[in-house]
């Protein structure tokens, strides 16, 4: 499933290629999650403007059309779902990949290849197997329908608006164990089941313990690690990731270098203790049960 630091690596990817462009054509394939809420044509002849995400959804703001006006300004919603990417296929032919890819000629779309964008510029591919992704059609990120899927997000993790004292008090309201709460991204968004064993072991924080019980020293230090996991995270995609068509590449990418995540039984590489697998709330936990403390 495509994690925040994949999101943010496809944001940066597209960004660039698309700014100046202008919306010549929408082409739908098989039904996405959410309808796309408009008709294809209402997008024609719009600016593409800034690309920008909140959590696993990117914003991207689409201009006024010619002869229309402010208020007829809106933008996309678009999420990769269980197992969507986005590419970009340049007007000239060449696929845009993180990290410069060889140029190939824009190919039809293909059978899971299920929204096109074309611009001026070249046309951004949505590629979603498995159909869970969306691209929603909204006058403002803070408006219907925007609005409604944004609304139950916890903060950002790089908004320093979040203070580790804001995120120990938004902890501490869940009597539930910490890895839980993590995962609910109601404290933070963005620590997927990977990055929060990699967390909670960066941090020495038993990933059973119970979250209104974490002193707020330890929230801070746990608030530093999810921060210091993303961006490992993003950092690595962008540099190593090579068709990002492949949505599962990444997390691949992370998992090689991770100290626990998927290393039962190995020893910890700061006490030599064997890893421990447990499953909490249906997902996989991995973590050291001598470094990691309640
Ligand atoms: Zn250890």
């Amino acid at each position: 499933m495509p994690e925040l630091p994949e999101v943010e690596v496809t944001r940066r990817s597209i960004e660039a290629p698309l700014a100046g462009a202008v919306v010549q054509a929408a082409v739908l394939g098989k039904p996405l999650r959410w309808p796309l809420g408009c008709d294809p044509a209402h997008l024609v002849g719009r600016p593409v403007g800034p690309v920008s995400r909140r959590g696993k959804y990117l914003w991207m703001a689409l201009g006024q059309r010619p002869g229309h006006g402010p208020d007829d300004a809106g933008g996309l919603l678009l999420h990769l779902g269980m197992s969507g990417s986005l590419g970009f296929h340049a007007a000239g032919g060449a696929l845009v990949v993180p990290a410069g890819g060889a140029a190939a000629p824009v190919p039809p779309p293909g059978p899971h290849d299920h929204f096109d964008l074309v611009t001026t510029q070249g046309t951004l591919r949505l590629h979603d197997p498995r159909r869970f992704g969306a691209v929603v059609w909204s006058p403002a990120m803070d408006l219907p329908p925007a609005a409604a899927l944004l609304a139950r997000l916890g903060p950002e993790p790089f908004d320093p608006a979040l203070t580790a004292l804001g995120f120990h008090a938004r902890v501490h309201t869940h009597r539930t164990a910490v890895k839980n709460v993590l995962l609910s991204g109601q404290a933070v968004v963005g620590a997927g089941n990977i990055y929060a064993c990699e967390a909670l072991f960066q941090s020495g924080i038993d990933p059973r313990m119970r979250a209104d019980r974490l002193s707020r020293p330890r929230a801070a230090r746990l608030l530093q690690a999810v921060r210091d996991t993303l961006a490992r995270a993003t950092a690595m995609g962008g540099s190593t990731l090579r068709d990002f068509r492949d949505a599962h590449g990444m997390n691949g990418e992370f998992q090689a270098e991770a100290a626990v995540y998927g290393r039962e039984g190995q020893p910890c590489p700061r006490c030599g203790t064997a890893i421990r697998r447990i499953v909490q709330g249906q997902r996989t936990t991995y973590f050291c049960p001598s470094c990691q403390k309640r």
